[in-house]
C-alpha cells in the first residue's frame, strides 16, 4: 500500500557494489502509535477518578481542620500527604496529556506571530510567586523586537517549564536571567541560572520522559520529570533546537534556537 511504501527505508546495492536493503518499518511505526495511544487513553481515563478523589479529600481536609480531636492522631498528616500526592499525580497526568497532544496535533494549527515581552513578563510574575521566600532575582532582557511564528500556548508551556526549573533548581537568593536576542538570522531565547547545575553525564538524557538527575529531590521540587520532554517537543514543532550548558554548583543555561523561517519583524 502507499502507507507501507512510505514507511520503508531503502538502501541500494547498485552497479558500483552498493547494498540494496528494504526494511519495512510499518510494524515498528504501528507499535509506537499503539504505545502513544495507550498512554493518552490511560491518562485521560485516570483524570475523572482523580478529580473525584481530590474533591472528597478537600472536604475531608476541611473537616479534619475543624475537628477538636481527630479520631486517630495520624489523620491530619495522612490527609495532607494524600492531598499533595494526588496533586502530584494530577500534574503528571496533565503533562502526559500535553505531551501526547504535542505528538499528535497538527503543528500548523493556531500559528501566529508571538511577541515575547508580554508572554515572558506574565511567566516571570508566576515564577516570582513560585520562588516565594527564596527571593530570587529574576531579570528579563529583551534585546530584539522580532516575534516568533508559532503556537502561543505551546511556547508559553515550553518557556514556563524552563523558567520554573530555574526557580526550582536555584537556591535562595540566586539569579535567573532570561534573554531574547536575534543574531545572524537566528533567534536565541536563553534561560540562565546560577543554581545547582547538572553533571555533564546527565545532559544528553535530560529531555527523556521521566529522566531526573536526582530522583530523591522530586519530593521537594514537586516536578513531574516531563518538563524538558515537553520543551523538546514544542521546539521540534517550531523547527527549533535546545542547547543545554551547565556546570555542577555553578548553574545552567538552556537556549532555544529559532531559525530565520520562524522570525517575524514586528509591524511598525
Ligand atoms: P522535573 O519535573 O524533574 O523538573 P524536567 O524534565 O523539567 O523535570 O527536568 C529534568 C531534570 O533536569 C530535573 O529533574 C533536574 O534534575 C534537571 N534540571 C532541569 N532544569 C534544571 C536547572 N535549571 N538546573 C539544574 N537542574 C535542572
Amino acid at each position: 500500500s502507499e502507507q507501507r511504501t512510505l514507511l520503508c527505508s531503502i538502501t541500494l546495492y547498485g552497479p558500483d557494489n552498493r547494498l540494496i536493503l528494504f526494511r519495512d518499518n510499518t510494524r515498528i511505526h504501528h507499535l509506537e502509535q499503539m504505545s502513544k495511544d495507550f498512554v493518552a487513553n490511560v491518562s485521560h481515563e485516570l483524570r475523572t477518578p482523580l478529580t473525584v478523589i481530590t474533591g472528597y479529600l478537600e472536604t475531608l481536609a476541611h473537616s479534619v481542620e475543624i475537628m477538636p480531636q481527630p479520631p486517630v492522631p495520624v489523620l491530619p498528616k495522612a490527609v495532607g500527604q494524600m492531598q499533595s500526592q494526588s496533586h502530584r499525580m494530577s500534574n503528571i497526568i496533565d503533562d502526559l496529556l500535553t505531551l501526547s497532544k504535542l505528538e499528535t496535533a497538527d503543528s500548523q494549527q493556531d500559528i501566529q506571530p508571538v511577541s515575547l515581552p508580554l508572554l515572558i513578563n506574565t511567566i516571570v510574575e508566576d515564577a516570582k510567586s513560585l520562588s516565594g521566600n527564596k527571593n530570587h532575582k529574576i531579570i528579563f532582557n529583551c534585546a530584539h523586537e522580532d516575534q516568533i511564528l508559532g503556537n502561543k500556548k505551546e511556547l508559553r508551556s515550553a518557556i514556563s517549564n524552563l523558567i520554573f526549573n530555574a526557580v526550582k533548581y536555584t537556591p535562595e537568593g540566586g539569579n535567573i536571567s532570561i534573554r531574547w536576542t536575534v543574531s545572524l538570522n537566528t533567534g536565541y531565547l536563553t534561560v540562565k541560572d546560577d543554581g545547582i547545575g547538572i553533571d555533564p553525564q546527565h545532559i544528553p538524557r535530560l529531555t527523556e520522559r521521566f529522566y531526573r538527575v536526582d530522583k530523591s529531590r522530586h519530593a521537594s521540587t514537586g516536578g513531574t520529570g516531563l518538563g524538558l520532554a515537553i520543551v523538546k517537543h514544542v521546539l521540534l514543532r517550531h523547527d527549533a533546537t535546545l542547547l543545554i550548558k551547565s556546570r555542577p554548583g555553578r548553574g545552567s543555561s538552556f537556549t532555544c534556537q529559532f531559525p530565520h523561517s520562524r522570525l517575524v519583524k514586528k509591524a511598525a
